[in-house]
């Protein structure tokens, strides 16, 4: 009797009169009783070290409005690593890109160091397109995480030797030095040209960007790291819409991209709030130009998250809402393990609310696909 009793308790009764089962997790009733809707594309958007006290503070530097608040669905992810309460960005791209859980410094591999397949991997072998356009050299730890397959993020000679294994049609990023100043004296440029692909300076070319049928592109954004977004860099929204039209005309099977903010982390580590708020402006600004191709598309999943938070912020009282006049504190110059949210828009968004570790990213954006592992 207490067992029965107890089963029938797990039932409830929510406002509408429906029985809601607590044993089961919630499914939104849009997604009830039908297919869940399938993107074609999925973008997926990381700003790196972006936990809500960096959004909050680009908010109200920001007369509290950010394009952040057009997506309608929102959730939670656990960042811990396999070893470490608080990841790096190494591991923590590891767990978007792979579905699985490594060590802090790894780079698309697992905890002993045995590689595993990316979405973008997948994705380019269902055929799809793909394209990566982040603030980082493009051998840094989060855009490796969808090509590259190394136990240290530090390698970043061996990882763009990686890139130029994989299948990746556009890039925009830094580091052009790891491809061209090598111990093994290869210059990769050579090579990349081979692969077909046209290989660009930002600061020269952008503007006469225009590329064949079947051309690649590599377009170099500094030979080490791009500059911050306060020294005059302006790339990252142009580049992202660059590389959608490119990519949306030129596939027909659809395609995989992820575009970083990376340098809201590098804010965080300076404990410095006028380079996180930059840079938090600079990646919104590019959220608002991928969510209008979205929007007109109907077709894109656009998922927006964070690898974990930097700094420990905190927008603290005496703040104001204009640029320049927040008092913030911080607690750390390193990660912290807060969990950091998630914003979703367009086809299969729904299955992004909740609370749930950081690998179900990659296991969401596989089924939203409906690929199999
Ligand atoms: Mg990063
Ligand atoms: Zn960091």
């Amino acid at each position: 009797m207490i067992r029965i009793l107890s089963i029938f308790s797990l039932f409830v009764f929510g406002t509408c009169g429906s029985p809601v089962s607590l044993t089961k997790p919630y499914s939104p009733p849009q997604a009830a009783g039908r297919q869940l809707e399938q993107p074609k594309n999925i973008i997926l958007m990381i700003g790196d070290g972006m936990g809500i006290s960096q959004i909050s503070a680009g908010l109200y530097s920001n007369h509290n409005k950010l394009n952040l608040e057009r997506c309608p669905v929102v959730g939670l992810i656990k960042t811990h690593s396999a070893d470490d309460l608080v990841t790096d960005s190494a591991a923590g791209g590891t767990a978007f890109a792979t579905g699985k859980k490594t060590r802090n410094g790894s780079v698309g591999v697992g905890k002993n160091g045995q590689p595993h397949k990316s979405i973008l991997e997948i994705a380019e072998a269902n055929g799809l397109m793909s394209g990566l356009v982040v603030t980082c050299e493009i051998t840094h730890a989060t855009p490796a995480c969808f090509y590259a397959h190394q136990k240290s993020r530090n390698k970043h000679q061996d990882i763009a030797m990686d890139f130029i294994n994989s299948e990746v049609d556009i890039f925009f990023g830094g580091g052009k030095r790891y491809f061209i100043e090598r111990w093994d004296e290869k210059n990769l440029l050579t090579d990349l040209k081979w692969k077909g692909f046209k290989v660009m300076d930002m600061e020269k070319d952008f503007t006469s960007i225009k590329l064949g049928d079947n051309e690649k592109l590599a377009c170099f954004t500094g030979m080490d790291q791009p500059a911050r977004q306060l020294k005059g860099r302006t790339y990252l929204a142009d580049a992202t819409e660059f590389t959608i039209k490119e990519l949306d005309t030129r596939s027909k099977k659809g395609f995989f991209m992820m575009v970083e903010g990376s340098q809201i982390d590098w804010g965080g580590h300076a404990n410095d709030t006028d380079y996180i708020v930059s840079e938090l402006l600079d990646f919104d600004k590019t959220v608002g130009k991928v969510l209008n191709f979205a929007a007109k598309d109907k077709e894109t999943l656009v998922i927006i998250t964070a690898d974990h938070e930097t700094g420990g912020l905190g927008v603290n009282k005496g703040s104001e809402m204009k640029m320049g006049e927040l008092k913030t504190g911080y607690t750390t110059g390193g990660h912290t393990a807060a969990m950091v949210p998630v914003f979703a828009y367009g086809p299969g968004a729904e299955t992004f609310s909740g609370i749930y570790e950081n690998t179900a990213i990659f296991d969401k954006m596989m089924k939203a696909y409906g690929f199999s592992k």
